[in-house]
């Protein structure tokens, strides 16, 4: 047994304590806040075998560079002289290529399909109730270049990974998936693989449980550096004293990067902030969906609709834009047709910070540099989905177990 100290108690956190914890070891999460809030919080819940393409892909620096001086479009990016934004910039654009999407297809693909059955599992083992919307998730489009587009992947997915979809017109949506709103689409994609879940009450019920079997949470813990011992962490260094354990693991979310730097770890992540507004109301959507044309998330949640979207690199600052989260209710009040997204969801509108490395794949493994800290972070838009698999995988590489999958993929030092 080995005693275990979780630095960030988001999603990422909160797995790995769970699969630290089921092999009997002594667990402790710091997280900084104190507060149910951020990226694990306001997400849109999906978990999405469907999505194996990532951030960083064909397209993207022509994408990147029209969106740059573009504050309300869906993926914004401010340049900024900070060397470290350089530095990430130079190399996202550098791995938007076919050969890196070519490369990291089926990795993403694999852990997140190995993630989604350890969801099924946890909820299983646990008897959390937690919604887990089985119905799959939609991508709706208005136009016909939109429409093309998403049969060429919803193609792609069934000849590379035999992943079962179906495209419908408007009339077989309103008919079959959603018979109380009128809708304003073309029509819409099928992906009966992926599953929906309201993010803060599963992560409420998950930190309940992972105390009431003996995981220590320490809210307000700020670690702000780390003793070293030879190549090993011997402490670290919080805002309320230092913290000694066998083995540390690092799932900071966007704030990981900074912390890396204080063991000349370079991880090359950026915040990329979204926003979530939530209507209580009930607005009849059945399906969770992405909004292909604005680029954004619809998930009908547990008592409320959230309506989720844009990703803004413009580095760590707490502002929110408002002709972004104006974007966010235009979007959806026009493929909606009768919505209206009432004025105090946008007034109580929040964010969170993706943690969104350079190549759009996760870090999950050991730097060549520190022999006792595990690195998990850099999930970018998928750190809900890959929660569980993290979780899984950090377990083993601290226990130096076979791995579940390989994870080349996802090497810290690349
Ligand atoms: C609008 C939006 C929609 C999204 N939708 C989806 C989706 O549908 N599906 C999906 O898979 N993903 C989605 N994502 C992405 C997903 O939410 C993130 O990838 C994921 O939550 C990241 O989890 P994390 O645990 O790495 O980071 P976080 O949730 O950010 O947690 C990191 C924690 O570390 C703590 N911390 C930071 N610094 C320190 C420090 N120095 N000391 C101690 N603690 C510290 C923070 O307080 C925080 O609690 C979405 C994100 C956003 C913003």
């Amino acid at each position: 047994m080995k005693k275990c100290t979780v630095i960030g108690g988001g999603i990422i956190g909160l797995s790995t304590a769970y699969f630290l914890n089921k092999q009997g070891h002594e667990v402790t999460v710091l997280d900084a806040s104190m507060k149910d809030e951020g990226a694990s919080f306001v997400n849109a819940g999906y978990i999405t075998p469907s999505h194996f393409i990532p951030l960083a892909a064909p397209g993207m620096i022509s994408k990147g560079l029209k969106y740059m001086f573009d504050s309300s479009s869906p993926f914004y990016m401010k340049p900024r002289l900070d060397p470290d934004f350089m530095e990430w910039a130079f190399r996202f654009f550098k791995s938007s290529t076919k050969k890196h999407l070519h490369s990291s297809m089926a990795p993403i693909y694999e852990i997140n399909t190995f993630s989604r059955n350890l969801y099924e599992k946890i909820l299983e083992e646990t008897g959390i109730v937690s919604q887990f919307d089985s119905k799959g998730l939609m991508m709706y489009f208005q136009s016909e270049k939109a429409k093309i587009h998403e049969v060429k992947l919803a193609d792609q997915a069934k000849g590379l990974f035999g992943i079962d979809t179906a495209v419908y017109d408007k009339n077989q949506i309103q008919d079959k998936f959603e018979p109380h709103v009128e809708m304003n689409i073309l029509g819409g994609i099928h992906y009966p693989c992926d599953r929906q879940m309201t993010p803060g009450e599963f992560m409420r019920a998950f930190k309940n449980y992972l105390k009431s079997v003996g995981v220590t949470f320490e809210h307000k813990i700020r670690v702000e550096d780390f003793d070293l011992k030879g190549t090993e962490v011997s402490k670290l260094q919080t805002n309320h004293g230092s913290y000694q354990a066998d083995e540390f693991i690092l799932c900071a979310g966007a704030w990981s990067a900074k912390l890396a730097k204080k063991l000349n770890i370079k991880l090359l992540i950026e915040a990329g902030k979204g926003y979530r507004l939530d209507v209580f109301e009930n607005t009849g959507v059945n399906m969770s969906a992405i909004l292909v044309e604005r680029n954004m998330a619809v998930s009908p949640m547990d008592g409320f609709t959230r309506f989720a979207g844009t990703m803004e690199i413009a580095g760590m600052n707490t502002r929110i834009r408002k002709e972004r989260v104006k974007a966010i209710k235009n979007g959806a009040e026009a493929f909606y047709k009768d919505l209206k997204v009432p004025s105090y969801a946008v007034e109580k509108v929040a964010y969170g910070m993706r943690p969104v490395s350079f190549d759009g794949l996760p870090f999950i493994g050991k730097s060549d540099q520190v022999k006792n800290l595990t690195i998990a972070s850099g999930h970018a838009m998928m750190g809900w989905s890959l929660g569980p698999a993290t979780g899984k995988l950090v377990q083993e590489i601290v226990d130096d177990h076979p791995k579940s999958m390989n994870i080349n993929a996802f090497r810290v030092n690349r």
